[in-house]
């Protein structure tokens, strides 16, 4: 079927026009979300095409020159689009040289036929390959946006194909854009699958990416950046369940910084904050990969070692305990001291072991450190009956 170009062109642009409407409606009340641009862009998208429709009707400059400069702008800012969705910084050298090259040639080639037809589509080619490199790179771990990025980059590279090959072919003629044919009623069709597929890949891109956030939000401690109270919960549940059905120790630890209400009130909350942040940095420098820690209250820490005995889980944690004492935080010029005390639970979990029963049990232990005189670590009773773990008299205390 072959279809009236410049009606092609109008009804491309109609899409465009639409789309940017909805962009530009929604993204003005949020510029951080990158929709402004993407709106911009399918703006100047439009512009392109309607300065397209009057190719024959208008001078060559405007239909040609200002038609394809305006189409680079628009893939320019979908570009720039995919960097501001992902809060990233933009290339704008790389960005901006491809339209800036697009008016150049436009204004040096615009009375030569094959020429300019061919700068155009190169320039655009490489406009489209980049939106291609960029959307793979900046994809959300899990995301499927890029693909429609992507799927709508190549859309449009085919397009412009299949008028370089009809330009190299010698056949420049039968792609003019008032000219109608079935070739040209593909290469411009594939404009509105564009747009469409750009837009919407767009949207999706800033969706994902805020979903992304909330979820980061959902499960991280704002201040230290480690998993919140919710989350370490739900990573001890898979870890619980995983240790019952294979039978694998596992050791838990609550920690409690010493006296930190002292520190707050000596020092003032900057400086408490600053202190947590300090601990944090000193427990996860000295924690396996394997091991997770989370912030359980205010200045208690929950620690997860999995596949960890008694000897080593207690070892481990007088090891932090002691390198903390040694390791004061600092904050200006002041060098404040800490310590924690710390309850442990270790053990192979039975069908009666619950995330509550081992979290009240590690709860007692921390109880018995602090009234032991703090900057110590307590191993939970029940722990002891577990087989394979060390006798209490060895190493039910440290510190
Ligand atoms: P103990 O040795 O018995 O654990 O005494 P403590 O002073 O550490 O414990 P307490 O529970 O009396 O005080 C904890 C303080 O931690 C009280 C609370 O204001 C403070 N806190 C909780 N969250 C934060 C926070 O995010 N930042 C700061 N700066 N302080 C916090
Ligand atoms: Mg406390
Ligand atoms: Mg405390």
């Amino acid at each position: 079927m072959i279809a009236h170009t410049p009606t092609i062109f109008a009804s491309v642009a109609l899409v465009a026009t639409i789309m940017a409407f909805c962009l530009i409606l929604v993204g003005q009340f949020n510029l951080r979300d990158g929709l402004l641009t993407s709106g911009c862009g399918l703006l100047a998208h439009a512009l392109a095409y309607v300065c397209y429709t009057l190719y024959g009707q208008a001078p060559l400059w405007l239909t040609y020159g200002v038609a394809n400069t305006l189409l680079a702008v628009a893939l320019a800012f979908y570009s720039i689009g995919i960097f501001r969705i992902r809060v990233l910084p933009v290339p704008w050298l790389h960005i901006l040289s491809l339209p800036a090259l697009m008016l150049l040639s436009m204004a040096l080639l615009i009375d030569t036929r094959e020429p300019r037809m061919l700068a155009a589509s190169a320039v655009l080619v490489m406009q489209c390959l980049l939106i291609i490199h960029w959307a793979r790179q900046h994809a959300l771990p899990g995301g499927r946006a890029h693909l429609l990025l992507i799927i709508g980059a190549s859309i449009s590279l085919l397009g412009l194909l299949v008028r370089v090959a009809a330009i190299l072919s010698g056949t420049a003629s039968e792609m003019q854009y008032d000219v109608s044919n079935l070739k040209q009623t593909i290469s411009v069709s594939l404009g509105t699958v564009t747009v469409m597929m750009l837009s919407l890949g767009l949207v999706l891109l800033s969706k994902e990416r805020s979903e992304s956030t909330l979820q980061r939000m959902a499960l991280r401690d704002a201040l230290t950046g480690i998993l919140n109270r919710r989350a370490i919960l739900e990573q001890f549940s898979g870890e619980l369940e995983r240790a019952r059905r294979a039978h694998a120790t596992l050791a838990i630890a609550m920690i409690d910084i010493d006296h930190f209400k002292q520190i707050n009130d000596l020092y003032g909350h900057l400086a408490g904050d600053e202190v947590l942040c300090h601990c944090v940095s000193h427990l996860q420098q000295r924690l396996r990969e394997s091991d997770t820690i989370g912030r359980y209250g205010g200045e208690e820490f929950f620690l997860l070692l999995p596949d960890t005995g008694t000897t080593g889980a207690m070892t481990a944690l007088d090891d932090l305990r002691q390198s903390l004492t040694e390791s004061p935080a600092q904050f200006g010029d002041l060098s404040i001291g800490l310590s924690f005390s710390a309850g442990i639970w270790c053990g192979v979990p039975g069908p009666e072991d619950s995330i509550a029963s081992l979290i009240a049990q590690a709860d007692a232990a921390l109880y018995a450190a602090k009234a032991g005189g703090r900057n110590t670590l307590r191993l939970a009773q029940t722990a002891q009956k577990t087989p394979g773990v060390v006798p209490h008299g060895e190493l039910g205390t440290l510190g």
